[in-house]
């Protein structure tokens, strides 16, 4: 019997991620007959533990304060510090995102376990949980168990099945009332700016069309929006081009940018560096277009297309552009 314990992050504010729903999903399969708990921290998120429940929790643990309305470790420690400790779970799963990698080794250390980080695949082992994580920029895979307990491990976005949500499910609502001061903090946040973007976000993307040096300037990427709308996906991009000012840091793929696993990755002119590669070689579908036949990238592709992508992207857009309006 495992009892898994979820930290949930949230989409705007006003609903669950979906990688919280993929992680409820997970936790589910690995319970057997133990529990699933959910926990939410943040402000005004006590009305989503429906949503926990529709997913597969049979807890939520809820703490709803303004403190918590944007992520500092300071605030965010000791309320998810007391949610486990009222949880008592074997496992504890929080994303692969920015709170959860910054909390993920903070709460291992307090609790003196370990944390798997970036873990894209989670199994059960004779009543013991496994974890597989990618190593050497995605080159290797790890299977990795963990001696502590409880066991935690941050889940990389898209890894896991999100679980169809059913309305009929309830949770029992548990409010944990932690209230950190903020008097109290090291660290005080002055300013939070939200990057602009239209449609779907990145890491939630199931299709997303990436550009890199080969695109040749900063117009290409206006081709590449284009298509992510036809396709309702979003734009990504190599690091060269970000360092270069052609497209935002936030759209970044890869090791020291956002790793997406989408349906669809379609990179155009990029080489397919292995720090490329750490961030968009879960994708179910590599497509390439790229004119240099030996480019790193082919040998991870499911389809290339070798040429100048200037008229491959502008046939691919037009036939898109007509199926969508047939
Ligand atoms: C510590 C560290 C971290 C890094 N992190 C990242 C990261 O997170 N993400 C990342 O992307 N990189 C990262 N990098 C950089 C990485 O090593 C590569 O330099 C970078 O990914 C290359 O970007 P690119 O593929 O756009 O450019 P290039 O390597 O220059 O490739 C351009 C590609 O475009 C093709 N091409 C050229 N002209 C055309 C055309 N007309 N039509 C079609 N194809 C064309 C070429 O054949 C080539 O394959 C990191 C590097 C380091 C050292």
């Amino acid at each position: 019997m495992t009892r898994v314990f979820v930290l949930c992050e949230f989409s705007e504010g006003s609903t669950l991620a979906p990688l919280s729903g993929e992680m409820i999903g997970a936790a589910r399969r690995i319970a057997g007959d133990g529990g699933v708990d959910a926990a939410l921290v943040g402000s005004g998120v006590a009305g989503l533990a429906a949503q926990a429940a529709a997913y597969g929790a049979d807890r939520v643990f809820v703490a709803d304060n303004e403190v918590f309305a944007d992520y500092q470790a300071e605030a965010f420690m000791p309320a998810l510090a007391a949610l486990v400790e009222s949880a008592d779970p074997d496992v504890i799963l929080m994303g692969q995102t920015n709170a959860g990698r910054d909390l993920a080794p903070r709460l291992a250390f307090r609790l003196k376990t370990a944390a798997a980080m970036d873990v894209v695949e989670i199994k059960t082992d004779g009543g013991g949980v496994q974890f597989t994580r990618p190593f050497f920029g995605g080159a290797a895979r790890a299977d990795v168990a963990i001696k502590g307990r409880p066991a935690i491990a941050t889940v990389r976005p898209k890894s896991q099945d999100e679980p169809e949500q059913d309305a009929s499910r309830s949770a029992e609502t548990i409010t944990v009332d932690v209230s950190p001061d903020p008097a109290t903090f090291k660290v005080r946040i002055i300013e939070t700016t939200q990057v602009e973007s239209e449609g779907v976000r990145l890491e939630d993307a199931d299709v997303v069309i990436s550009g890199g040096r080969g695109l040749g300037n900063s117009d290409g990427f206006r081709e590449l929006e284009e298509i992510a709308k036809l396709l309702r996906g979003a734009v990504g991009a190599s690091r060269a081009v970000c360092d270069m000012g052609w497209y935002p840091v936030a759209n970044q793929v890869g090791l020291t940018g956002k790793v997406v696993s989408p349906t669809l990755y379609i990179a155009v002119g990029i080489s397919g560096a292995s720090q490329h590669m750490a961030g968009c070689a879960g994708s179910k579908n590599i497509v390439t277009i790229n004119k240099d036949p030996d480019a790193n990238i082919i040998a991870a592709s499911r389809f290339a297309v070798v040429g100048d992508w200037k008229p491959i992207v502008e046939g691919f857009k037009k036939k898109v552009g007509e199926l969508r309006s047939s």
